[in-house]
């Protein structure tokens, strides 16, 4: 981390800022005077709506202007689309979301989720980094100077690809991504940095889109995360829809109109609904009044309806129920009683709702900490972080220890996950596994990548599919190909391979999806689109899963100290013999499209039809003394060096 932190702060003139990328509502803060701010805009608004239009001019708008024209023109104007990000396009949750969202999805190459405004096709990264663009431009403006540096938050509960699609998108927007914060880490630091606490507490963060859980312990400045989970398809969306349904079964009943195919009128009920549901969390009832939004027989009609806080909390009890049962999972996940929490951190517009607060408080046998803004808290913790990445003095510098939000792993025969690294699992970690061939002369090996928590691969995202090509024809076994799996500190892996006979790095190739939209060979990425990066129309490249350097796992790491040694007590004794490629894999070597294909997917091999089982790598603790630990050759072991860091610091302080 020292090595990363110090290059992080060189060469940069503009300023540092947080941002909270929110799925309703974006934020921004910065440090200045060592004091943590939000950044207000013109009218004084410290939030910015995360939406994006172009209008019937051909102009695009963002934020407030954007938010605006929505309802009458609902089908150009994208909103809530950090609930897309790094979906498949065919799974279950878009299926949903068509159906209730006003504007145009379409498929992308890789069966990602691509958005059509005005006939234009933009990816999920670009309309996030039309949004982040703006963030910048108010920031400087309010700030009056150039900014070219963010910290920006995203759901705990993100996946890989989906971490991976923000950092693009941070870039697109022309801003140095120093480090994607999980929101409740952020959350954490607003309400516990420069407070000298020694607390666990838990963070519920129930935003515009999503839901987390974590539990942070807090020592001083370092801020270690035990377990985090959630739900990345629930939040204030979903209890509008509620009362938007409500609304809709209603007028029906009443005049015989069926309005949820009127994209103009749905728009108008949709925004009325958040209104009210944000008017019921200060009054018992509210009326809920639309004029002209349909014709009928004798002339316009309007929706007039009142509806109660009771009502309200009948629409959306089970959704409040949903976020607990996920914090009461957490809680035995991190194997805490709910009597070893300190406090309990709100966070989030949504957790405003007086039937949160009051589950909550049920639940916990504590009524939640008054300590943090909800809409604020992520926005300033993340500035906090983006000061210490850029340019805090070390005694302002903060230690941040995260988990791995949801398991990643390799697909075994039987179609189940072999899991290399469990959930929870605390960052950064690595693993190596050795794959051998199967056949003789076989020139390529290939492996899938997923994460989730389902059993079942088919079940889970795939994050990638790699290629090992080029390998060396010898008889079968003959070769061993040792891959590493390093995951860094943001919950982003990286995977490399070398042929341990000779040592020499193995060429990889990623493939995404069906069709492979990007390619990374030695190291870089190329979207095979070739198109200019916010040039709307499609093929359109993919957000980058994984990422694999060739210059080996040193360059991946060198933020955490010294590479790892890789021989021989870090890696696993384990021979995972995998199938060949195809019988065609042999020369001439089949185009790559060819071998990383549906049906050639490589599995372990069946022993009696049985999938052979997988052990885990044998892994020893870190050999440092405290004397020599700048100079040490450092494992990182799982937990053991992150264990030893958090030590090392409690005794010496520093980074
Ligand atoms: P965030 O993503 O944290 O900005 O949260 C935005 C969500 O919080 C939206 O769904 C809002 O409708 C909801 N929200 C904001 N204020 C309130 C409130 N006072 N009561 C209930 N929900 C609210």
């Amino acid at each position: 981390m020292l090595a990363r932190h110090a290059a992080e702060k060189k060469g940069s003139m503009g300023k540092a800022i947080g941002i909270d990328l929110g799925t309703t509502n974006s934020c921004a803060a910065i440090v200045e005077n060592g004091k943590p701010r939000v950044i207000t805009y013109k009218g004084g608004a410290s939030t910015i709506p995360s939406v994006f239009a172009i209008n019937e001019k051909g102009e695009r708008l963002v934020g407030q202007d954007a938010k605006r024209q929505a309802q009458l023109n609902p089908t150009n104007t994208v909103a809530a689309a950090k609930r897309l990000i790094g979906r498949n396009f065919h799974s279950k949750t878009i299926e949903k979301i068509r159906q209730v969202f006003t504007y145009e999805l379409v498929e992308g190459e890789s069966s990602e989720v691509l958005i059509k405004v005005r006939d234009q096709v933009f990816t999920l990264e670009q309309i996030s980094a039309a949004i982040l663009r703006k963030i910048k431009e108010v920031a400087e403006e309010a700030l009056g100077c150039e900014v070219d540096q963010a910290v920006i938050t995203v759901p705990a509960y993100f996946n890989d690809r989906q971490r991976q699609a923000v950092r693009t998108a941070g870039k697109l927007a022309s801003l140095k991504v120093l480090r994607v914060l999980n929101e409740p880490t952020a959350a954490a630091l607003a309400y516990g940095l420069g407070r000298n606490l020694n607390q666990r507490i838990a963070v519920y963060d129930l935003g515009g889109g999503t839901f987390d859980i974590s539990i942070i312990d807090i020592k001083g400045r370092i801020f270690e995360v035990v377990a985090t989970g959630g739900d990345t398809f629930l939040g204030g969306v979903d209890f509008d829809d509620r009362v938007m349904q409500w609304v809709l079964e209603t007028f029906l009943k009443n005049t015989g109109v069926d309005l949820s195919f009127d994209r103009v009128a749905v728009q108008r009920i949709r925004d009325a609904a958040e209104a009210a549901k944000i008017e019921l969390s200060g009054a018992m009832r509210t009326r809920i009044h639309i004029p002209y939004i349909a014709t009928g027989d004798s002339g316009p009609l309007e929706i007039d309806i009142e509806l109660t806080r009771e009502r309200l909390e009948d629409l959306t009890m089970d959704l409040v129920d949903r976020t607990i049962a996920n914090v009461d999972r957490i809680l035995k996940e991190a194997g805490s009683a709910k009597a070893q929490i300190d406090e309990v951190l709100l966070v989030g517009g949504q957790s405003r709702m007086p039937l949160v607060q009051r589950k909550v408080t049920d639940f916990m046998g504590r009524p939640p900490s008054k300590g943090v803004h909800p809409d604020e808290a992520v926005g300033i913790g993340a500035s906090i972080m983006a000061h210490s990445l850029a340019g805090a003095s070390a005694a302002e510098e903060v230690t941040l220890l995260d988990v791995l939000p949801m398991p990643i792993g390799i697909n075994k025969v039987d179609g189940s996950m072999h899991v290399l690294f469990p959930k929870n699992q605390p960052l950064p970690d690595y693993k190596t596994r050795t794959l051998t061939t199967s056949k003789d002369n076989q020139r390529s090996i290939m492996l899938r990548i997923y994460q989730g928590e389902a059993q079942l691969c088919a079940d889970n995202e795939l994050l990638g599919t790699f290629v090992f090509s080029g390998i060396r024809p010898a008889p079968k076994g003959k070769v061993q190909i040792e891959v590493t799996f390093h995951i860094d500190s943001e919950g982003i892996l990286n995977l490399t391979a070398r042929d341990k006979g000779t040592g020499q790095t193995v060429e990889s190739t990623l493939k995404l999806g069906k069709s492979g939209g990007v390619e990374v060979v030695g190291g870089s990425s190329v979207p095979t689109g070739g198109k200019k990066e916010d040039e709307p129309t499609p093929p359109v490249a993919p957000p980058l899963a994984l990422t694999m350097p060739t210059t080996g796992l040193a360059s991946q790491i060198s933020g955490m100290g010294e590479p790892p040694s890789l021989e021989p007590a870090s890696v696993t004794p384990l021979d995972v013999g995998l199938e060949e490629i195809k019988p065609e894999s042999l020369e001439p070597e089949p185009p790559l499209e060819k071998v990383a294909s549906e049906q050639n997917v490589i599995q372990f091999p069946a022993k009696d039809g049985k999938p052979v089982e997988v052990k885990p790598a044998e892994v020893k603790p870190p050999e440092v003394k405290p004397a020599d630990a700048k100079q040490a050759v450092v494992v990182p072991a799982p937990g053991l060096w992150r264990r030893f860091v958090t030590w090392w610091k409690g005794l010496f302080g520093g980074k």
